[in-house]
């Protein structure tokens, strides 16, 4: 270890920092060099109807296909792909990606209600989002009415007039809005029945909480009632067992993404359940029947 620095403000030199150091330029390149070689893939997970097991829409997911490291999970790159800014190009891939999957599939007779799609804080403080979201809705011939764009609570509740603005355009395009997360940040009550937004995501961290022990959920609970009464939709995420889902709809939320009805997976493993319109799941939770 070698110490650099002055008497009062001694930096320690590590060469395992330089390695961090290094390790991450090398990942930057690496995204970079994804982007340009369409190494990312979009996978797709179902959002459900509880009650008859329809798929009303499905969430786009990003992953990076790395030769030599297989699939690579968002949470492995978002950050990085954010601080260095390259989230808003690949942003823009995963909009035109998805969009483009949506009207494929309506080719070949799938009918969907819904591609939801999310976006960074990043994206939104872009000036060319809404002419961005615009332009690729024009190239696809996608319906705007069935493109839902995923915000965090961060970005709702950010108080920039300009962000405000950003949201009103995209409602008034006809695009659906939903506050992703939700629960998890710190939303300002007053301010949120002003947002134009259409739906808000249950945080799967509330939903993990109910088990055989704990089958209740207070907090779920409120959230529902809160998003009713101020007018939005409901769905909830990272629903893993029938108890949750049975919790879940009993309290009014109807619907579910989550590993109980289907994992995220490529467009082509995703086309069957479409087609079928339904995730094969039917009975795993149904409102008559007990769930063990
Ligand atoms: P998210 O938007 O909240 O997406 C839900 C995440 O929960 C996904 O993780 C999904 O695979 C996972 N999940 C779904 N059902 C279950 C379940 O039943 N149990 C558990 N344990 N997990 C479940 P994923 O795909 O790894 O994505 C993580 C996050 O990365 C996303 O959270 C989103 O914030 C971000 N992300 C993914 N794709 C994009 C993208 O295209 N753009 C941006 N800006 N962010 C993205
Ligand atoms: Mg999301
Ligand atoms: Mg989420
Ligand atoms: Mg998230």
């Amino acid at each position: 270890q070698v110490k650099v620095g002055c008497r009062h403000n001694i930096v320690f030199f590590d060469p395992a920092m330089e390695m961090r150091g290094n390790a991450r330029w090398q990942m930057e390149q690496a995204l970079h060099h994804a982007l340009r070689n369409d190494e990312f893939v979009l996978h797709y997970q179902p959002q459900v109807a509880a009650g008859d097991g329809a798929i009303v829409g499905v969430e786009a997911l990003l992953r990076w296909q790395q030769p030599g490291h297989g699939l690579v999970a968002p949470s492995a790159f978002i950050d990085l792909l954010e601080e260095t800014g390259l989230i808003v190009a690949a942003g823009e891939w995963v909009l035109r990606t998805a969009c483009r999957q949506f009207m494929a599939w309506k080719g070949v007779g799938v009918r969907l209600q819904r591609m939801a799609v999310n976006l960074s804080a990043l994206q939104f403080s872009d000036s060319d989002l809404v002419p961005m979201v615009r332009r690729i809705l024009a190239e696809t011939g996608m319906d705007a009415h069935c493109l839902e764009l995923e915000i965090t609570e961060g970005i709702a509740m950010d108080n920039e007039d300009a962000v405000f603005d950003k949201l009103r355009q995209l409602r008034a395009m006809g695009i659906c809005l939903a506050i992703d997360d939700f629960g998890t940040g710190y939303s300002n009550l007053g301010y949120l029945h002003r947002l134009p937004v259409n739906r808000i995501k249950i945080d799967q961290s509330f939903v993990r909480a109910i088990d055989a022990r704990t089958p209740d959920s207070p907090i779920v609970r409120a959230i529902v009632t809160l998003a009713r009464s101020l007018a939005f939709d409901v769905l909830a995420e990272g629903v893993e067992t029938p108890l949750q889902a049975q919790f879940l709809d009993g309290c009014g939320c109807g619907e579910h993404q989550g590993y109980l009805y289907g994992k995220p997976l490529p467009a082509a493993e995703m086309m069957p359940l479409l087609l079928q319109g339904a995730c094969g799941i039917a009975g795993v939770y149904s409102p008559d029947q007990p769930v063990c």
